[in-house]
């Protein structure tokens, strides 16, 4: 396989969550030149490939395949062929890694069985959580899965993981406040959307920095807010947009009563409603202790620089599978040595992680 070629083709079709279908038909048409490998459709993009070979347990090694809408703003060769869209979350390289690793693994036949799942929409819809709805891994005995995410701020030949836990329980909010319009002239017959907004938005952050004394246990940001439509009227209608985000069930449980009594005073003091809605949850991810340890090892051997993570307020829902079964989630550092972050428009990982990815990866085979 050429994995540049196809890294940089994968780059030009970004797609949204559960519309990777042309994402889907590339991938499976690459496999198709390993007919013993079984390819397991599910009714919505992506698919579950299978490598048997013996009675025994299967190890799960996952890619997401899904891209952001975010419009590219590099100007390499391969830019993004699908306007407003980018693989600004390095998919394309966990993607490509997985089919090198097929690669390797129908080259060298090892007597281990395995799944390589191409799963969708890991950004905000829940495609994990589909995925395990579907009932297909419970037709297998699975005993370890692993996943990597690149990481620009890293460089190229670094690996980055943790024990236990690693990523946050992670969820997008969206608060509304519905009140009533009135000219501002005549502003005690309206009920100010605007101002219970901007009053939910101040006493939330006083109130998370009082529950949480301590740093990095829980946040909510709102990185979204919108109100009225006029400049001289009440605002009817307010809402913002945000994510919440702890390291555990608790601490989770704390921060969303937070948020709805915060909400539900700021609505009774401008006399108005107020509405929640919650986006996909991502479980929080927690690595295998001796996952964890076996990593350290195997990076040390392929003279690679490991170090251990913080923990992080990045959501991932490999969580779901790590809950599961014995599982590990480590960075792969891909800086391109300009740092960029994952989610922004110019995000660009290296190349030259994609063979370190394959390695690691084989090496737990
Ligand atoms: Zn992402
Ligand atoms: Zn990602």
């Amino acid at each position: 396989m050429d994995l540049i070629q196809i890294r940089r083709k994968l780059h030009q079709i970004p797609e949204l969550g559960f519309q990777e279908f042309e994402t889907t038909a590339y991938l499976k048409q690459i496999l198709a030149q390993f007919p013993t490998l079984i390819i397991r459709d599910f009714t919505f993009p992506g698919f579950l490939a299978e490598y048997r070979t013996n009675n025994k347990a299967y190890k799960l090694f996952r890619a997401d395949i899904d891209g952001l809408p975010i419009r590219e703003e590099n100007d390499c060769p391969f830019v993004s062929q699908h306007p407003g869209k980018m693989h600004a979350c390095g998919h394309d390289l966990h993607m490509t890694i997985l089919l090198g690793l097929i690669e390797k693994v129908m080259q060298h036949r090892p007597d281990q069985n395995l799944l390589f799942l191409f799963q969708p929409a890991e950004e905000g819809h829940g495609g994990a959580e589909r995925v395990l709805e579907t009932g297909i891994l419970d037709e297998y005995e699975i005993s370890e899965a692993f996943a990597l995410h690149v990481n620009g701020l890293m460089s190229v030949g670094t690996i980055q993981s943790k024990a236990g836990i690693f990523f946050s329980n992670t969820q997008e909010v969206e608060v509304n406040f519905i009140g009533r319009s009135a000219h501002v002239a005549r502003a005690w017959e309206g009920r100010n959307a605007l101002a219970a907004g901007a009053d939910f938005y101040l006493n939330l952050q006083k109130n998370i920095q009082e529950a949480f004394p301590e740093e990095n246990t829980a946040i909510c940001h709102f990185g979204k807010m919108q109100a009225g439509t006029v400049m001289n009227a009440i605002a009817a209608h307010c809402v913002l947009e945000g994510s919440m985000r702890a390291f555990n069930d608790a601490d989770w449980k704390k921060l969303q009563s937070l948020l709805e009594n915060t909400a539900q005073t700021s609505a009774q003091k401008y006399e108005l409603q107020y509405r929640i809605n919650y986006g996909s949850f991502y479980k929080h991810v927690i690595n295998n202790a001796e996952l964890y340890q076996k990593l350290k090892t195997k990076a040390a051997e392929l003279h690679l620089i490991f170090s251990e993570a913080e923990k992080t307020f990045t959501g991932e829902d490999f969580g779901y599978f790590a809950e599961r079964y014995p599982g590990l989630l480590f960075w792969l550092g891909a800086s391109n040595g300009q740092p960029n972050g994952l989610h922004s428009s110019d995000f660009l990982p290296d190349e030259k992680a994609i063979p370190i990815g394959i390695e690691l990866f084989y090496k737990f085979i």
